[in-house]
């Protein structure tokens, strides 16, 4: 198929906030919840489906038609939280004629992880009958959840079912590379796998290490004009550096260790430190993602998924100096290009 002459490639920070809370904005920093649109010609790809995502989308001027596909790298709900929202109220934003919109996403994890030693008591997990459900039972679970509402569109007023308006797939790891929920989450020296591709864009991805989430999923873009790569949900781990080598724009998760510490008092009990310790193995600090970065050769470097999500672009900004490429803190609604040797690289497009 012949492809545009100019693809642009680039990505909008919808949401560059990162955890499960919502962040007071009194910093004067009023980031949503994680979520990137890859943009390719007139056609985008969503990563992740953080708080108000729907609404962003509509600020930076992405309408819900040019949507070809979803990614989401993992299950946590700071990353899936508004996927409820663009099941019922992308429906009414959608052209019914355009072909569905594709989810991937992680499928059932298969077991549940195991009981904290710092439990007395062990936990009843919720849902027993189905404690692990993947993309495809969530999006169904939500469906079911809204059938009332939506049987009322449907009937009444002629409205198509987010399941004819999605089509959501499981991503299906390999086989063959030992990999296990528990005992195996992120196997070393594996290769990425292709997810999905289309006339624009060939869609990889990889385990990243983000305990005890499994699977956890960073993916990467490349385009005729460029790549990116987006870490998802992980600390610092080769397998990254492995999709992302060469890549002309990383996006990458960064937390601030130091509000951690704070946040949970210091370690001075042991749910304190059990806090802490999780943090620690499952996030990556600024420098840690700079090192990453390097070690990778990406062009360029952009912090997303901040922890906490009010964190002001100056906290880290003095950390350019360490890194030989272009070292971004978006805002949400930035843009910011993947094309390859592209000096124009940053700007605003949303109100
Ligand atoms: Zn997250
Ligand atoms: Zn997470």
């Amino acid at each position: 198929m012949q492809q545009p002459t100019d693809l642009s490639p680039r990505v909008v920070t919808l949401g560059t906030a990162g955890g499960p809370r919502w962040w007071s904005s009194r910093t004067g920093q009023h980031r949503h919840g994680i979520a990137t649109a890859v943009v390719v010609g007139d056609a985008y790809y969503l990563v992740d489906a953080g708080l108000g995502v729907g609404r962003q989308l509509e600020r930076a001027d992405l309408s819900f038609n040019d949507m070809r596909a979803m990614f989401i790298t993992h299950l946590h709900s700071d990353h899936t939280v508004d996927i409820p929202s663009l099941l019922t109220m992308g429906l009414y934003a959608r052209d019914t004629a355009k072909a569905p919109i594709a989810v991937f996403g992680p499928g059932d994890r298969g077991m549940l992880p195991p009981v904290s030693s710092r439990a007395e008591v062990a936990p009843q997990p919720v849902c027993p009958d189905n404690p692990t459900p993947g993309t495809y039972d969530m999006v169904h679970s939500i469906v079911q959840a809204y059938a009332t509402d939506l049987n009322d569109r449907i009937l009444d007023a002629l409205r198509p079912s987010p399941l004819d308006c999605f089509s959501v797939t499981d991503i299906q790891i390999p086989d063959d590379i030992g990999y296990h929920p528990n005992d195996n989450p992120t196997p070393a020296a594996m290769a990425p796998f292709e997810v999905y591709r289309d006339d624009l864009v060939t869609v990889t991805a990889i385990l990243v290490e983000h305990p005890p989430v499994a699977p956890a999923f960073a993916f990467r873009f490349d385009t005729v004009a460029g790549s990116v790569t987006i870490s998802g949900d992980t600390t610092a781990t080769d397998n990254l550096v492995t999709l992302a080598t060469g890549t002309d724009l990383l996006l990458h998760e960064a937390i601030d260790f130091d509000w951690v510490e704070s946040a949970y008092g210091g370690g001075k009990t042991d749910t304190e430190q059990a806090s802490i310790d999780h943090h620690r193995v499952s996030h990556t600090s600024p420098e840690q993602a700079i090192e990453l970065a390097t070690r990778a050769g990406a062009a360029r470097l952009a912090l997303h998924h901040l922890v906490p999500g009010n964190t002001p672009p100056e906290r880290w900004e003095t950390l350019a100096a360490t890194f030989a490429g272009d070292f971004l803190i978006p805002h949400d609604l930035d843009s910011i290009s993947f094309a390859r040797q592209d000096t124009n690289t940053h700007t605003k497009v949303g109100a």
